[in-house]
C-alpha cells in the first residue's frame, strides 16, 4: 500500500514540500505520496484522529499548528519539547512521534557560511521561527539579542533562552557578526529595518533571512549590494525537508536533486 505524507497547514497550498518531497520518495523508488492537508482548525481533532488510523506515515506540521499539535501526540523528542513546536510528525504503527528540524537546518545552513559559536547574532523577531533558531544559537553557545516590533515577546523569548532584547530600530547600536531575519517582513518585497543600515554595518556581518519565496529578499538585496556575506531561506528549507525525509523513511534524503528543485 502507497504511504501517504503531507503538509499539514492552514491554508497549506503555497507549500514547496510537496514538489521536494514526491520527488524524494521517486528518486529512491520509494512508494510513498506527500499531499496537500489544508484541515481549518474546528477539524483539526478529527483529522489527527483519521491520521491515527489510516496508512498517513508522516506530517510537516505549519502555520497556525506548530505548537496546537503538541497535545495529540504520543512522544516529543527533547529539542521539539525545549521549543515547544511541532514541525514534524512521525506515525509509526499508531503512535505519533513529533520533532523539530527547523533548529539544526537553520544552525547548519549557517555554518555552511560563518561558525556560529561565541558569534554576537542578532536575531529579528520574535515568532515560532525565532523561537526555535534561537534555542539553536544558544546551544552553540552565542550570544544572542533578539529585536521584535512587539516588545513583550522579544523578552518573553530572550527571558526563555537567556539573551538580550530590544526594539527593531536598536539595531544600529549593535555590533553584530550575524544578523538573523525571521519576521514575515520580505514576503512583499518589504525591509524589515532601515536599508541604510548595511551602508554602515561591520564589513564581516554574514546575513541570513529565513524567508524562501522571494528567496532574494530586499534585505538579501542591500546586503549583497553592501558586499556582505548572505544565506537565503531556501538553504533552511531545504535543509528542514531533508531531516523531514529522513526521520519518516530512516533513509538518507537525496540532497542533489531536492537542491536542484529549489533552484527552480
Ligand atoms: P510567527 O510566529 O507568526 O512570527 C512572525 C514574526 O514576524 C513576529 O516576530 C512578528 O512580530 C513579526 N512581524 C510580522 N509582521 C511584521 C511587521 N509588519 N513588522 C515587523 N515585524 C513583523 O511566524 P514564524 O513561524 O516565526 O515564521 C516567520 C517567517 O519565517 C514566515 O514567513 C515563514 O514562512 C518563515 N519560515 C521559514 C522557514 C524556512 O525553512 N526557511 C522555516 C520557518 C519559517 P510581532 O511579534 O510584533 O507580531
Amino acid at each position: 500500500m502507497t504511504d501517504i505524507y503531507g503538509i499539514l497547514a492552514y491554508p497549506a497550498s503555497h507549500s514547496l514540500s510537496p514538489l521536494l518531497q514526491n520527488a524524494a520518495f521517486e528518486m529512491l523508488d520509494i512508494d510513498a505520496k506527500y499531499d496537500f492537508f489544508e484541515i481549518p482548525p474546528a477539524e483539526l481533532s478529527a483529522f489527527m484522529q483519521r491520521v491515527r488510523n489510516e496508512p498517513i506515515r508522516g506530517l510537516s506540521v505549519s502555520l497556525p499548528y506548530k505548537e496546537s499539535i503538541l497535545k495529540y501526540l504520543d512522544e516529543v523528542d527533547s529539542t521539539a519539547r525545549d521549543i515547544g513546536a511541532v514541525n514534524t510528525i512521525l506515525n509509526e504503527n499508531g503512535i505519533l512521534k513529533g520533532y523539530n528540524t527547523d533548529t539544526d537546518a537553520a544552525i547548519e545552513s549557517l555554518e555552511e557560511i560563518t561558525p556560529v559559536s561565541g558569534k554576537h547574532i542578532v536575531v529579528l523577531g520574535a515568532g515560532g521561527a525565532a523561537r526555535a533558531i534561537v534555542y539553536g544559537l544558544t546551544k552553540k553557545h552565542a550570544k544572542v539579542t533578539i529585536l521584535n516590533r512587539t516588545q513583550e515577546k522579544a523578552q518573553k523569548l530572550a527571558e526563555a533562552f537567556f539573551c538580550d532584547f530590544g526594539r527593531l530600530d536598536q539595531l544600529k547600536n549593535l555590533k553584530a557578526d550575524i544578523l538573523i531575519q525571521t519576521t514575515n517582513v520580505g514576503m512583499n518585497f518589504d525591509c524589515v529595518i532601515d536599508s541604510f543600515y548595511f551602508k554602515q554595518a561591520p564589513r564581516h556581518l554574514v546575513v541570513f533571512d529565513i524567508i524562501y519565496a522571494p528567496r532574494e529578499t530586499k534585505l538579501i538585496q542591500e546586503a549583497v549590494k553592501a558586499g556582505l556575506k548572505v544565506v537565503t531561506g531556501d538553504r533552511m528549507f531545504l535543509r528542514q525537508a531533508m531531516r523531514q525525509f529522513e526521520i519518516w523513511t530512516k533513509q538518507k534524503a537525496p540532497f542533489h536533486i531536492m537542491e536542484r528543485l529549489m533552484r527552480i
